[in-house]
């Protein structure tokens, strides 16, 4: 086991990657290789992966995480080799007129040593995504993954030590001191994941070195379900993506809007949905823990103040599939919310829940709905079911959001063309396939001289051709 690192041996971790970066810049086949090496042994090692995150959690389903922990980073990483030569190519740029025969063109550079910070809900996924784009790029790493899945964040140290040479890539496990003194470290750029609130002190250490960050944080993220949809469809694709990894899901749609005619409908096709899906919750290994102790405690008490104020608290299927011991919090609905604010003052409302309760807000007009939505901080992920197109349109123009699925939940994020990153609260910055590219590299414009230069005819003491070319250009 890996003992926490001092401030002292993170100091020297980093000038370690540094020096190594600029003695040898990573080529292209260099890159490639090293994805291929990390692709290969993360495959290898991916049951033992699924093994570590169940531990970790105390129970946390091998499907889900074969896929959002599995299936991601091997897709990111091809993804990365396929696109790679074509995204280090430099690009052409036409120069302005009044500069011909100049020409100008983008050069893609490493940024040197990019740190990356990282949470436990997807520990693997969110470690080796960015790190991928990263390497991609050509920087070096160093990473910090989450101490609440300690097995898990062991592995990956074990696995990037068993990839890459320590002065390429180094892993530092450890705390939120820790974290702290690796976010004051002054790295080319700063990646983190996590809380809004840890979020703005990462950004406020990193502005001590002016270090840039991208921010991928979280929030209430709202699915809609516009007049007219199939409820039960609807009802199908929010509670899959709603109790995937118990709702312990940054993009997880954390309450729904639905027209008031149809809430009954819905509550009843979500209780059909869970009975049909876990037909035993405590037996079955499809449905995950919650990560510890305190956070388990704090749904109950969400759950605990929504039904002290009067609010309808449903347990699905009923109370007695909480069980304490394994951390397993049953799907709850919380509903007697309304646009018109009902109950906004409860935690559940206004918190972002992070595990699998569903509050549901009932709406009249779809722009009230949109208006509730507004009234809020941006959400790092919006959903909207409709069949309508144009009224589809209407909604993705009335709303910002991180990103959106239409039709269903949180498969936005699997998208390795679509970047991915919040706006507002819920973040800055974007990745995955080629923004990560971008992301991690100094996009470097660079304008080239000729022989002949039209500035010549724009040299002091000026005079009849400067006048006119004065009056020419400003015209
Ligand atoms: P967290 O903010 O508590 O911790 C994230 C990481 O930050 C951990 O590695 C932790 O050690 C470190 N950290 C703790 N204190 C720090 C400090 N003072 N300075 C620097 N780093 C510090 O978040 P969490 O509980 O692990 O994750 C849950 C949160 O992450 C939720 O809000 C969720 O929405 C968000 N999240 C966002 C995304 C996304 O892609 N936008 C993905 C997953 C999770």
């Amino acid at each position: 086991m890996d003992i926490p690192a001092t401030s002292e041996q993170q100091d020297s971790i980093l000038a370690r990657l540094r020096a190594a970066h600029r003695a040898q810049l990573p080529s292209y086949a260099q890159r490639m290789d090293d994805l291929a090496r990390l692709r290969a042994k993360f495959k290898q090692k991916l049951d033992e992966f699924a093994k570590a995150m169940s531990a970790d959690f105390g129970r946390r389903s091998y499907h889900e995480s074969m896929l959002t922990d599995g299936m991601t980073v091997l897709s990111e990483i091809d993804s990365m080799r396929s696109g790679l030569r074509r995204w280090m190519k430099p690009q052409a740029r036409r120069a302005d007129w009044i500069f011909l025969p100049a020409r100008a063109e983008l050069r893609y550079q490493p940024l040197g040593v990019v740190g990356v910070i990282a949470p436990w809900n997807y520990p693997v996924n969110l470690a080796l995504m960015p790190l991928a784009g990263a390497i991609a790029a050509g920087n070096h790493v160093m990473l910090k993954p989450s101490e609440f899945t300690p097995r898990t964040s062991q592995l990956l140290s074990d696995l990037l030590a068993d990839v890459f040479p320590s002065d390429r890539v180094a892993t530092v496990l450890g705390g939120a001191d820790v974290a702290a003194a690796f976010s004051a470290l002054p790295f080319d750029h700063l990646f983190f994941t996590g809380s809004t609130a840890t979020g703005k002190k990462v950004m406020q250490a990193a502005a001590a070195n002016l270090t840039p960050v991208t921010l991928e944080l979280g929030g209430k993220s709202p699915a809609i379900i516009s007049p007219g949809y199939p409820i039960g469809l609807a009802a199908e694709r929010i509670a899959a993506g709603k109790f995937l990894n118990a709702g312990q899901t940054c993009i997880a749609p954390d309450y729904v809007l639905v027209p008031e005619d149809s809430r009954d409908a819905l509550v009843a096709a979500l209780g059909d949905y869970v009975r049909d899906h876990y037909p035993n919750l405590r037996a079955t290994e499809d449905y995950s823990s919650i990560v510890s102790e305190p956070h388990y405690r704090r749904l109950h008490e969400l759950a605990d103040e929504a039904q002290a104020a009067g609010a309808d608290v449903r347990v699905l299927p009923d109370a007695r599939a909480h069980d304490v011991e394994h951390r397993i919090f049953a799907p709850t609905l919380v509903t007697g919310a309304d646009v018109e604010g009902k109950h906004d003052s409860l935690r559940v409302m206004h918190e972002e829940i992070f595990g699998p309760i569903l509050p549901i807000v009932s709406y009249r007009k779809l722009e009230e709905a949109l208006a509730y939505i507004n009234d809020r901080p941006r959400p790092l992920a919006l959903y909207h079911f409709d069949n309508d197109s144009e009224r589809t349109r209407r909604v993705l123009d009335a709303t910002i959001a991180g990103g959106v699925t239409v039709n269903d939940c949180v498969l936005h994020f699997a998208q390795s063309r679509l970047p991915f990153g919040g706006v507002g609260p819920a973040g800055m910055g974007q990745y995955h396939g080629h923004a990560s590219f971008l992301a991690f590299s100094k996009v470097k414009p660079v304008f080239y001289q000729t022989r002949f230069s039209s500035m010549a005819l724009f040299r002091p003491p000026y005079a009849k051709l400067a006048d006119f070319l004065a009056k020419f250009l400003t015209r």
